[in-house]
């Protein structure tokens, strides 16, 4: 007798024995009939079998390593909605701590038990909203001056992160960017005073410029803006864009003065995401005090006797990342902290040194403040090379490496450059592996007989063909 559900797929299938595996994935239509879980589960995995694996990508911030514990407990929350605060009450407060908590990293000087902060998807939402915060308090201000509050600006480095561009064309919000440089490799802070005026919302300095590694001086820049506001008559606040520094420095450099410390620093965000340990997405914006959200952002709500303010631009959301936040400041504490940061900041450090040692390489900066850096090739070897960095990133993909070359914003625009990102869950071991096939793929270019795509295209000033990636690890068509 036929068996009806010969290949259909039952629970006596065997995944790779069904007819649906037979099949191309669905790619427009839902199909028309359910399938066995096992075979959906092999179908979606084999989807994402062949990329890389997430700690050999040396291009993403994003953290790619989390304990046993810590993935446990996120898991066991993947189905919480963070918006239902009264089925989930201790949730809400437990966001309230890990907010508490990362304002007093950040020498928060607001006297109330609940600081001023809100979670967010990432940086991008909690850069959006301590953009937003300073244009409403602007606007609010030049309303009751009975002044005009049509043209705003903000005043930020050409190595701004992609949401500033989405923040200035979102809300309408002029971007005027201050040219980084070879010898002006961070924000300079006269140049963004002179772009300064009675229209600007706020000044951006980056603690962990997504294109270098750096910081911004944000200690030169408060003071420089607070000469300028006290002879201007102004008050131009500054928002920290603090998304990898925010965790590094209170741990690594406690005296650096970058944070609430400062006059004119009302605002900073970061992405938990990155180094706050944490799987994505998860973001925090902390308000130096309560006076500089505006209402028309916040919402307060009461849980068991407290009073906690909410902000934020999605409704729904996990919650599983601040279970995962909040248990790593507990599990590591700052000491912990301080020993995973200090170790990713060696390896970096340790991967520049060897980088320097190389041939063809020159490192952008000397400086490796925060765990990870960028170098080019040396303009005298690329003279005579057959090869460019887009090549030694191809090579390095096929041992499953993703080290990322792109070039630098403008003005810098004909730098090629290579980053990595040294996170935690990548061993001084592995930065050795790395190294080795970084040498042996030089070895492999130089036996080249002829240049290759990339390099006639760049001596051309042609596109560049190969797939190329940004900063960000995405494909993207390159300029030269
Ligand atoms: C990564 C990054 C962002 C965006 O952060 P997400 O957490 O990815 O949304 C913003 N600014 C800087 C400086 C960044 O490095």
């Amino acid at each position: 007798m036929e068996d009806l559900n010969f290949r259909k797929g039952d629970a006596k299938t065997e995944a790779f024995g069904s007819n649906r595996m037979l099949q191309p994935s669905p790619v427009e239509k839902i199909p028309d009939g359910p399938t066995t879980p096992e075979i959906a589960y092999q179908m979606v995995k084999d989807e994402t079998f062949a990329q890389t694996q997430p700690r050999l990508n040396l291009a993403t911030f994003v953290t790619t390593y989390m304990d046993d514990y810590a993935t446990k407990l996120m898991n066991e929350a993947i189905n919480i909605n963070y918006i239902d605060e009264t089925e989930y009450p201790r949730i809400a407060v437990m966001n309230g701590k890990c907010i508490n908590i990362v304002a007093n990293l950040w020498n928060s000087p607001e006297k109330d038990t609940w600081k001023t902060g809100a979670l967010a998807i990432g940086s991008s939402e909690a850069c959006m909203l301590g953009g937003v915060a300073a244009w409403l308090r602007w606007r609010k201000k030049r309303q009751a001056q009975g002044k005009p509050f049509d043209k705003p600006n903000f005043v930020i480095s050409t190595g701004f992160q992609v949401v500033w561009e989405k923040f200035a064309q979102l809300w309408q919000i002029e971007m005027r960017q201050v040219p980084l440089t070879l010898d002006k490799t961070t924000l300079d802070p006269e140049e963004a005073l002179k772009m300064c005026d009675e229209n600007t919302i706020c000044v951006v300095p980056i603690q962990g410029v997504t294109w270098t590694g750096l910081n911004d001086d944000v200690e030169a820049l408060d003071k420089a803006l607070d000469a300028y506001n006290a002879k201007t008559g102004y008050d131009i606040p500054i928002h920290v864009d603090a998304a990898s520094g925010g965790f590094i420095l209170p741990f690594l450099y406690p005296d650096t003065k970058w944070d609430f410390r400062l006059k004119w620093v009302l605002s900073i965000s970061v992405s938990g995401h990155k180094f706050g340990l944490v799987y994505p997405g998860l973001g925090w914006v902390v308000w130096k005090g309560k006076e500089y959200l505006p209402e028309e952002m916040a919402f307060s709500v009461n849980y068991l006797g407290a009073n906690i303010t909410q902000v934020g631009l999605n409704f729904s959301r996990p919650a599983a990342q601040i279970l995962g936040q909040y248990y790593q400041f507990i599990r590591l504490g700052f000491q912990g902290y301080k020993e995973v940061q200090y170790n990713s900041l060696q390896i970096a450090k340790y991967i520049h040194s060897q980088i320097a040692k190389m041939t063809p390489f020159v490192n952008y900066s000397e400086d490796v403040v925060n765990p990870l850096f960028i170098w080019y090739m040396k303009p005298e070897y690329a003279k005579n090379a057959k090869w460019t960095l887009y090549d030694l990133q191809d090579k390095l993909a096929q041992h499953g490496w993703m080290v990322p070359a792109y070039t630098l914003p403008a003005k810098l625009q004909d730098y090629v450059v290579m980053r990595v990102v040294v996170r935690q869950g990548f061993s001084r071991d592995m930065a050795d592996m790395l190294l080795g096939d970084i040498k042996n793929a030089i070895a492999e270019l130089e036996k080249l007989e002829y240049p290759t795509s990339t390099r006639i295209a760049q001596e051309k000033n042609l596109p560049v063909e190969a797939k190329v990636f940004n900063h960000t690890g995405k494909p993207q068509a390159a300029k030269k």
